[in-house]
C-alpha cells in the first residue's frame, strides 16, 4: 500500500479556523475594482492582474508598501451594504477551503461616517456574516451532522497609533483635544471602541467576540490602552494584542501583563533576546525562559502568520526555517494557524497549512494539534457546552478526514 502523505488535497480538505484574519485586508479583487467604480475611489489599476502587479503583491520591499493596498481597501468600505458584502464573501471564500471557524478583524472607527457610528459599522459586517453562517449551515450536509456548522465572530482592532488623517472619527479627537498628549488620545479612542464593543455584544447581540490592538509597536505601547483591555476583561470579551511583531519578548509581556491577553497576534520575536531593549533586564535568558513558560502554560495562544511575516521581517523571506514556529511547538505552546490578510499576504490557509508542513515537517499528529488548538482557543460566540460540542464535532470531521487519507489519529496515542 501507498504510503500515505499529507498532500495538498488532504490539507485542503482538514477542518480548518482562521482566527487572525484582517477583514478589510481579505477581499474579493474583483470586489475591490466594482466597489472602487462605484464609491469613486481611484485604484492604481482597473484590473485584477495589474492591481497584483502594482498593489497587492507576493514580496514586499517595506511595511508602508504592505501597508499601502489598505488605503484603497479602507477607503471602499465606507457604507453598510460595501461591509455587509466583504464580510459576507469573505466567510464563503473561507468556507470553500474548508475552513470551519473564522475571526474577522478590523477597526470599526476607520469606517465610520457621520451617523454611520461604530455599532452600526459592526451591525453590518455581523450581517454579512450571519448571512453566510446561515447559508452555509442550511447545507443538507450540514444538517445532517456530516459537516461541521460554520461559525464566525468579530474582533475589533484598537490602534497603538493613529493620525488624523486616518479617518473622520480619529481627527475627531485631535480637534476637540488640542492640547492633550498623543498617547492619551490613543487610550481614550480604544476606551471608547471597547465600549462600542461591549455594547454590540450585550445590548445588540451581536457575535463581536473580542479586542485586539494594531499598529507599529515600537514606540507605542500596549499600556496606553490598558483600561480598553480593563474594560474588555470586565466584560468577558476575548482579548488578544498584536505583539512581538516588530518589537520583542517586552512587547508580549506587556500584552499579557498590562492588556489580560489571552491571545498573541503573531508573537514572533518571542525567543528573541537581541530584540530586548530594557535596560534593567539584565538576564535575558531567564526572562524569555519565564515569559515562555508563562505563554505555554496558560495556554495563551500564538495566532502564527507565516506568509505575512515573510512579507514583513526581511530575514524570514529567504528562509523560513528562521521562524521560531518550531522553537513554539517544541516549548509545548498553544499555536495555530492564520492567515492575517488573503488578499494583502496573497495566501489562503491552505496555503499557510502547507508552508508549516513543509519547512517544519510537520507530523499529521502535530498538525492535528495545531488545527485543534485554533477551534479549542477561539473565542467562540455561543456557551460553553454549545463550543465543546461544536469543537468535538470538527475533531471527528479532522480524523474521519486524516483517516479516509490512510493516517489514523483517532483517540489518544496509537
Ligand atoms: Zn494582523
Amino acid at each position: 500500500m501507498k504510503k500515505p502523505a499529507l498532500t495538498r488535497d488532504l490539507l485542503f480538505e482538514l477542518p480548518k479556523s482562521d482566527l487572525h484574519l484582517h477583514l478589510d485586508g481579505s477581499l474579493r479583487l474583483d470586489t475591490l475594482i466594482e466597489l472602487a467604480a462605484s464609491r469613486k475611489v481611484k485604484l492604481p489599476s482597473a484590473t485584477p492582474e495589474g492591481l497584483l502587479e502594482l498593489v497587492f503583491k507576493r514580496a514586499y520591499k517595506n511595511l508602508p508598501e504592505y501597508l499601502k493596498g489598505f488605503e484603497f481597501t479602507v477607503a471602499c468600505l465606507q457604507d453598510a451594504e460595501a461591509l455587509e458584502r466583504v464580510a459576507y464573501e469573505l466567510a464563503w471564500d473561507c468556507r470553500k477551503e474548508n475552513v470551519f471557524y473564522v475571526e474577522v478583524r478590523f477597526a470599526p472607527q476607520l469606517h465610520v461616517r457621520g451617523d454611520f457610528g461604530v455599532r452600526e459599522v459592526l451591525r453590518a459586517v455581523c450581517k454579512g456574516l450571519q448571512r453566510a453562517e446561515k447559508e452555509i449551515n442550511n447545507d443538507p450536509s450540514v444538517k445532517s451532522g456530516q459537516l461541521p456548522r460554520f461559525r464566525s465572530g468579530v474582533i475589533v482592532c484598537a490602534l497603538r497609533f493613529f493620525l488624523p488623517v486616518f479617518g473622520e472619527h480619529y481627527r475627531a479627537y485631535f480637534e476637540a483635544l488640542p492640547s492633550a498628549k498623543p498617547e492619551e488620545i490613543y487610550a481614550l479612542a480604544s476606551l471608547e471602541l471597547a465600549r462600542a464593543a461591549v455594547a454590540a455584544k450585550e445590548v445588540d447581540g451581536l457575535p463581536v467576540v473580542g479586542l485586539d490592538l494594531a499598529g507599529q509597536e515600537h514606540g507605542f505601547p500596549a499600556k496606553d490602552h490598558q483600561a480598553a483591555y480593563q474594560l474588555a476583561h470586565e466584560h468577558f470579551l476575548g482579548k488578544t494584542v498584536h505583539a512581538g511583531e516588530d518589537y520583542g519578548p517586552e512587547s508580549i509581556f506587556q500584552a499579557i501583563t498590562d492588556c489580560h491577553a489571552d491571545r498573541i497576534g503573531h508573537g514572533t520575536w518571542l525567543f528573541s533576546k537581541r530584540h530586548i531593549k530594557d535596560k534593567s533586564i539584565v538576564d535575558k535568558q531567564a526572562y524569555v525562559d519565564r515569559l515562555v513558560q508563562y505563554v505555554a502554560e496558560r495556554r495563551i495562544t500564538l495566532e502564527v502568520c507565516l506568509t505575512s511575516n515573510q512579507q514583513t521581517i526581511p530575514e524570514l523571506r529567504t528562509d523560513l526555517r528562521k521562524h521560531p514556529f518550531k522553537k513554539m511547538r517544541e516549548s509545548r505552546c498553544s499555536v495555530t494557524l492564520c492567515t492575517d490578510n488573503r488578499l494583502v499576504s496573497r495566501t489562503t490557509m491552505t496555503d499557510e497549512v502547507e508552508k508549516a508542513v513543509t519547512a517544519f515537517k510537520l507530523e499529521p499528529r502535530g498538525l492535528k494539534d495545531v488545527l485543534t488548538y485554533g477551534f479549542k482557543r477561539s473565542f467562540f460566540p455561543g456557551s460553553y457546552p454549545e463550543k465543546r460540542d461544536w469543537v468535538r464535532s470538527v475533531v471527528n470531521r479532522m480524523e474521519d478526514v486524516f483517516l479516509a487519507a490512510g493516517f489514523d489519529l483517532r483517540g489518544g496515542r496509537r
